[in-house]
């Protein structure tokens, strides 16, 4: 039997309609949609807690091209929240990890790891053809450059953070007039008051909740769906049940994004 001709960039197979049967239906996506985001390609930073849940949904969604960046190992400690990863995995690479447990939920979607830190030298190489990019790291010092590298691409950042019970997401597009993260936090904070996660502790279930709010807003961003969190940073307090949103606004002072920036 000769194969069937490759469908062109806004269609899809007819395998690809079942699996996508429930996005396709939506009139917000539907074939031209779900095409897009088999298109599309997306950094995700960092596979721990939020890149867990994050990467399975990008994954699920069909989202065609994914990149996975952590230099981390699985550790028993981790498998209370990273869920993308399993006890028999202990000791080997998260990227990996996560690659594997995300091709095995859609054998579709290209998944790369990366098993290197994020630094200055590699990470306009790893953002540049992004479409969108998430943040799933746990240091300041990464989220400065990672921020710093997708201002400079013009590629939106959606960015997460977690602490005990609560979390916070937004979306940097500083070129669009938004914040980016260096307006947010100037400077570093002072290291005894940014305790790491072993030391704060955290409800698993809460990385869950931020990690798939961020693959929501990836998806939006990806296929320009309804609201964009740029210039907004929603808060989800696990305790309260509740979630309440704060405009952010640009530091034109900024050395990334302000008017005396480059
Ligand atoms: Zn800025």
């Amino acid at each position: 039997m000769a194969p069937r001709a490759k469908p062109a960039p806004d269609e899809i197979s007819d395998a690809q309609l079942l699996r996508y049967a429930r996005h396709v239906v939506l009139d917000e996506i539907g074939e031209e949609g779900q095409a897009r985001l088999l298109a599309a390609r997306v950094l995700v930073v960092g596979a721990g807690g939020l890149g867990s849940p994050l990467l399975l949904y990008l994954a699920a969604a069909g989202v065609g091209g994914l990149h996975v960046v952590d230099d981390d190992t699985v550790d028993l400690t981790n498998l209370q929240r990273q869920i993308a990863h399993t006890t028999a995995r202990i000791g080997t690479p998260k990227a990996a990890s996560a690659r594997d447990a995300a091709s095995a939920l859609n054998p579709e979607v290209h998944v790369e790891a990366h098993a290197v830190r994020l630094t200055e030298e590699n990470a306009a190489s790893l953002v540049a053809g992004c479409d969108v990019v998430a943040d799933g790291t746990d240091n300041f010092a990464a989220r400065v450059v990672l921020s710093d590298a997708c201002a400079t691409a013009r590629v939106p950042l959606v960015s997460a953070a977690l602490q005990r019970f609560e979390g916070q997401i937004t979306t940097f597009r500083p070129w669009l007039g938004g914040p980016c993260y260096r307006c947010l936090f100037p400077e570093p904070p002072p290291e005894d008051l940014i305790p790491r996660c072993e030391e704060a502790g955290i409800l698993g279930a809460v990385a869950g909740v931020l990690g798939t709010l961020q693959a929501t807003e990836v998806i939006k961003e990806i296929l320009g769906l309804g609201e964009s969190l740029d210039g907004t940073l929603l808060f989800y307090d696990a305790l309260a049940t509740s979630f309440r949103r704060i405009a952010i606004r640009k530091n034109p002072a900024c050395p990334t994004c302000g008017k005396t920036a480059r």
